[in-house]
């Protein structure tokens, strides 16, 4: 076996085994790899964690196994487990030495071994992601760097070359605290409670996502993380550690901004509208590259924020997943969509009111996929007049009257307004109404008739008819089985008059009772309107105009009420301007409710003679 070395070392706190070997190499004037050779065992198998090279440094060093294991690495497939927590091959220092010179001068001041070894290396400044000493709050210093392969880890002998004079570096050491970044990740290495979102990943993916989003935030795609040095890495973990610290809401209302900021430039730039990969940069193109599941809880938000800030639907795909539902329209996916020109897009969303005054490029404008595509839908599928007719099942007089009474209207969708189209969306629906309450009958009778027929016998429009049905007003409505759409409706003419009955007031026209009261019709309406006689208005079910009918019994009171001055100068053979000067001389005057009515009016009341 191994018989011990007469020049041995203590373990230091924090110091790893690979920093140790390379020590306690030194201490006997060699360098750690040929060491470890002519002791039977591997400077690699230390660095791996391999146990038997462990066991092996134990025996000869005289350290216990336990004391080299607390800060040893353990090699896990392509992953590296160091206290704990899962590293990789980019979270560890290997041919680039840091170390902090305030430790370093206190290593030689506190010990009475040479002081090429009694400088030690500690497991912090293995990590990448750090650079600062928690202990001293000072940045580390580079003591060597661009190692070759065969001196990687080697601690000792680099730190000897770099550590001429550790006064003038501690004298040049930049103060400063930790980054947020590096605080996190040394309390995560020490075991220290922390709360933060990226507790979920792993370590390596907690610093790489941290460095990521803050090297975007402070420098876009200018630069790498892997390429930021000193002053800029340090910023970019600060940053970083604060966008995705608190999670989803942070990191979305990032990439929000990062978003607008973007297109800002783009616009500026005069670059075309553009998807999530030049948005995101290297943020979507290093999680794109990096297809560890580790990032997927980073990928799931980025996911979230491009499904509900690009026009993303079936055809694309969001890191090489195909997507599979749609969110949100652009003016250039519904063109695809419905095969339409952007002018016909940008005109039915303006009709609709979904296309207002807006800011910035009209191509980046969103649209809510349901609603648009509802609308779509509806405006576009139309078919013309002559199709239309056919697919309800009706002849082009019907049409024109349907047509006329609005009950069918026509919408234009292409640039050539003058083209009847018909939405296929309304016409079915109309077909699907009028159908509604329609049972089967095989032919006709006296009380199953077509509209045709209904309206010739009732002397109503076939539109009137309509209106009772689709407002379901017919007690019996049928369909004839052997025909198809509107052709097939059948109603019984007897409901049609009856319902025609009821919608008449009783009363007399305007017309009727200014024959009768001897005043002009268009008085008569005017002293309706001012509720000096009663009225009801209603809907002709012949024209469908607007009319009104007087009650007889009020047109009986004010002709007992009032009297005009033409009716009055007549019953008394007078003339008329004499009878006025007559009244007005007398100091009567006209009805004040009556005055613009067209015509004088006096109470008769007032009038010694009226009666
Ligand atoms: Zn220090």
């Amino acid at each position: 076996m191994f018989s011990p070395l007469a020049l041995r070392l203590p373990i230091m706190p924090d110091e790893p085994p690979v920093y140790f070997l390379s020590r306690l190499a030194a201490r006997n004037f060699m360098k750690a790899r040929p060491f470890a050779m002519d002791m039977g065992f591997t400077f690699n198998g230390v660095e791996r964690g391999d146990q038997t090279a462990i066991d092996t440094l134990a025996a000869v060093s005289g350290v216990s196994v336990a004391d080299l294991n607390a800060c040893g690495s353990r090699t896990v497939g392509d992953r590296i487990m160091l206290k704990g927590q899962l590293l990789d091959l980019n979270s560890v220092r290997r041919a680039r030495v840091q170390a902090c010179p305030e430790c370093l001068r206190h290593d030689v001041a506190s010990s009475d071994l040479p002081s090429s070894v009694a400088m030690y290396g500690r497991v912090q400044w293995m990590l990448n992601s750090v650079e600062t000493c928690e202990k001293h709050g000072i940045a580390l210093v580079t003591i060597a760097d661009k190692l070759p392969e065969c001196e990687c880890q080697d601690w000792s002998p680099a730190a000897a070359s770099g550590l001429d004079d550790i006064s003038a570096l501690v004298k040049t050491a930049v103060a400063r605290r930790p980054s947020r970044l590096e605080g996190y990740l040394l309390d995560r290495l020490n075991e220290k409670p922390a709360e933060s979102w990226l507790d979920g990943l792993p370590f390596y993916a907690a610093e790489q996502t941290a460095r990521l989003f803050g090297t975007m935030a402070l420098f876009r795609d200018s630069t790498t993380p892997f390429s930021l040095y000193d002053s800029n890495k340090y910023s970019a973990g600060e940053i970083g550690f604060d966008i995705v610290n608190g999670g989803p809401s942070d990191i979305l209302s990032f990439l929000t901004d990062l978003k607008r900021d973007q297109l800002q430039s783009r616009h500026a730039a005069g670059k075309k509208t553009a998807g999530p990969a030049p948005i995101y940069g290297r943020l979507y193109s290093r999680l794109t590259l990096m297809d560890d599941p580790a990032y997927n809880p980073v990928r799931d938000i980025l996911t979230e924020h491009i499904m509900s800030h690009f026009p993303m639907g079936p055809g694309d795909d969001i890191f090489g997943t195909p997507v599979t539902s749609r969110r949100f329209h652009s003016i250039l996916t519904l063109q695809k969509k419905y095969d339409k020109g952007d002018r016909t897009v940008i005109k039915i969303l303006t009709d609709e009111g979904l296309l207002k005054e807006h800011a910035g490029n009209l191509r980046d404008m969103l649209f809510d996929a349901p609603t648009t595509e509802r609308l779509m839908d509806h405006m576009v599928k139309s078919v013309s007049l002559a199709e239309a007719q056919k697919r309800i099942n009706v002849t082009a007089n019907v049409m024109n009257t349907l047509r006329k009474d609005k009950i069918i209207s026509r919408q234009c969708t292409e640039s050539d307004a003058t083209r009847d189209r018909y939405s296929i969306v309304e016409l079915d629906d109309f077909v699907r109404r009028l159908f509604v309450d329609a049972q089967p009958v095989d032919s006709d009778s006296a009380n199953a008739v077509c509209l045709m027929d209904a309206s010739a016998r009732n002397r109503c429009t076939i539109s009137v008819i309509v209106k009772f049905i689709l407002d379901r007003k017919l007690p019996w409505v049928g369909s004839r089985n052997d025909v198809r759409g509107v052709a097939s409706i059948r109603v019984n003419p007897g409901d049609v008059s009856q319902l025609l009955a009821r919608q008449v007031p009783i009363g007399v026209h305007a017309f009727e009772a200014g024959t009768y009261l001897k005043i002009a019709p268009p008085v008569i309406r005017r002293i309706a309107d001012r509720g000096l006689i009663k009225g009801t208005c209603y809907v002709d079910p012949l024209s469908g105009r607007k009319k009104m009918v007087l009650s007889t019994d009020d047109i009986e009171r004010f002709n007992a009420e009032y009297v005009t001055l033409f009716n009055l100068a007549r019953a008394m053979r007078r003339q008329l301007s004499q009878l006025r000067a007559e009244l007005t001389a007398q100091g009567i005057l006209p009805a004040k409710e009556t005055i613009g009515v067209g015509a004088t009016f006096y109470r008769r009341s007032d009038v010694p003679f009226g009666n």
